[in-house]
């Protein structure tokens, strides 16, 4: 049975202040959730004050990128021991919008993903097709690049734990989601995916999050489908009623 995982993508919102409130009202408002996974995901300069929010809560730290390297000249970068050192247990690679405005690869994230779990984090690893590539009927073939991208190099061992998310890039952000069947699909293919490349045991307890426009009105249908484990959301969950909702609705 997969534990279902509702995590919160801030990007590049709030300051440290302002995600004090949130983290605070967030975990005031879940306190009593047990049978869901809850995790928050604040920009790296408020990843300590949220920390202090969440430690000893149901409410677990997440970061939103990371470098691959533990240390060195690597101006403006975080690697997978500072973030694990501040209390964080997840980290977001491959986001849609580290691809396409920070020009991260396939290869990039690959390297991202073995460094974290090397270091003892668990990656949320996203990955989704553009409308275009949708309309174009190639939806499968993205998502099978992106995956063998990011996962290729893995065994079944080291995989074990990571958490894929499921994000078409035409959903996020843009109010559009995908029907419970488009994201039924897709969820269904990446985990034959999952149990060709690391076995059915390891297939069957991956847990695959669906992103893209979720919110409390939509998050019911989508959670209730087979292969959908979780949400990561993006805007929903910076206000506490919308983030409680969809984790109630779950
Ligand atoms: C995201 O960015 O991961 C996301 C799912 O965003 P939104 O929920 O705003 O579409």
């Amino acid at each position: 049975m997969r534990k279902t995982i509702i995590a919160g993508n801030w990007k590049m919102n709030m300051n440290h202040k302002e995600a004090e409130e949130l983290a605070k009202g967030i975990v005031e408002r879940v306190a009593d959730v047990t049978d869901v996974e809850i995790a928050v995901c604040p920009t790296f300069t408020s990843l300590c004050t949220v920390y202090d929010v969440i430690r000893d809560t149901n409410v677990s730290l997440g970061a939103q990128n990371m470098h691959w390297e533990e240390k060195g000249a690597f101006t403006g970068e975080i690697s997978a021991n500072m973030l694990l050192t501040l209390g964080c247990n997840y980290v977001i690679l491959g986001h849609s919008e580290r691809r396409t405005y920070f020009s991260e690869t396939d290869d990039i994230i690959a390297l991202k993903v073995k460094s974290s779990i090397e270091s003892g984090l668990t990656p949320i690893v996203c990955i989704g097709e553009t409308r275009k590539e949708r309309e174009r009927g190639i939806t499968e073939k993205v998502v099978e690049t992106q995956f063998r991208g990011a996962f290729g190099e893995l065994s079944s061992e080291m995989f074990d734990g990571t958490i894929i998310a499921y994000e078409p890039v035409w959903a996020i952000g843009t109010g559009l989601t995908a029907t419970t069947e488009q994201a039924q699909e897709v969820h269904a293919f990446i985990r034959k995916l999952l149990k060709e490349m690391f076995g059915t045991d390891v297939a069957e307890k991956t847990r695959i999050q669906y992103g893209g426009s979720m919110k409390p009105s939509n998050a019911r249908e989508l959670l209730h489908e087979p292969d959908i484990d979780g949400g990561l959301i993006g805007g929903a969950s910076l206000d506490v009623e919308s983030f409680n909702g969809i984790i109630r609705a779950s």
